[in-house]
């Protein structure tokens, strides 16, 4: 039984005795059925150290969100998170992709962030706390209103499959890299937290000022775009969902040549965590 009562982080009421719940950071619904039986290896990285881990089952959760926001508030995250990532795990890659969209899959995304920005804040070496949530945002996603787009910035990049090894995604072998693997960034010259967070395929970014201040925003974000381009990264701005338009393409995609070397610090990364 949890022994805290912290409060709701999207109502402020309580997450103790009958209101406790625990909200999993890739939601258990989307991760199923996209994954299937399949345990995918779940990662949680700041920079290239690993987190503090807090797992239940094995699956990263956090435990300020009561019972009425997880199960009723926030389900229509859920729900489009679960299509979303069907359609990521049919593919192979991002070439030629189109995948479901719509506004709730911008609540999905801006969610899982969060949860997992939240997770992180268990690493005592984390630099990125306290950090101050927007509260629009935050309020937004619970009254399942429109985030306003001024409050963030969320970009998409897709693997391409051509030149990746052909059993890549094979469910038997030892995988080379996970299906959910989070990292978080502080970039401090711009003071902006880089949140990525990846699907298969399908690498998110989300960037928020490190402090509150949205000064400048539009220029800083461009400058922490253009760092990760520096590193092979090919960022997509993800705009706001048409009405009518329930797809949405992907448009940026790396190669093989980029997406190696991250695998390799990943691989790197896990080696550091199985050390005693
Ligand atoms: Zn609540």
């Amino acid at each position: 039984m949890p022994t805290t009562d912290v409060p709701c982080f999207y109502c402020g009421g309580s997450t103790a005795g009958q209101n406790h719940s625990r909200e999993h950071c890739f939601s258990q619904r989307a991760r199923a059925a996209s994954f299937g039986p399949i345990a995918p290896k779940l990662h949680a990285f700041r920079g290239t150290s690993p987190a503090t881990v807090q797992q239940h089952n094995q699956i990263p959760v956090v435990e300020d969100v009561c019972r009425k926001c997880n199960n009723a508030r926030l389900q229509p995250y859920d729900v489009a998170g679960k299509k979303f990532a069907e359609d990521v795990d049919k593919l192979a890659g991002g070439d030629g992709a189109s995948i479901y969209y719509s506004q709730d899959v911008i609540g999905f995304l801006l969610k899982t962030h969060l949860n997992y920005l939240r997770w992180t804040e268990r690493d005592p070496k984390s630099s990125v706390w306290p950090f101050p949530f927007d509260k629009q945002i935050v309020a937004s996603l619970r009254d399942h209103l429109p985030v306003p787009p001024e409050t963030y910035r969320l970009y998409i990049e897709g693997w391409s499959a051509d030149g990746l090894p052909p059993e890549f995604w094979k469910e038997e072998i030892d995988h080379p890299a996970p299906y959910d693997l989070f990292y978080v960034d502080v970039l401090g010259e711009v003071n902006i937290v880089a949140s990525r967070w990846r699907i298969k395929w399908l690498e998110t970014l989300l960037l928020l000022p490190r402090d509150g201040d949205y000064t400048d925003f539009d220029d800083r974000c461009a400058k922490v775009v253009s760092y990760f381009k520096g590193k092979g990264y090919e960022w997509q701005h993800l705009d706001e969902p048409l009405p009518d338009v329930a797809a949405l393409r992907i448009v940026s995609l790396a190669d093989w040549k980029s997406v190696k070397p991250r695998i390799e610090q990943f691989r790197q990364a896990e080696e550091f965590f199985r050390k005693p």
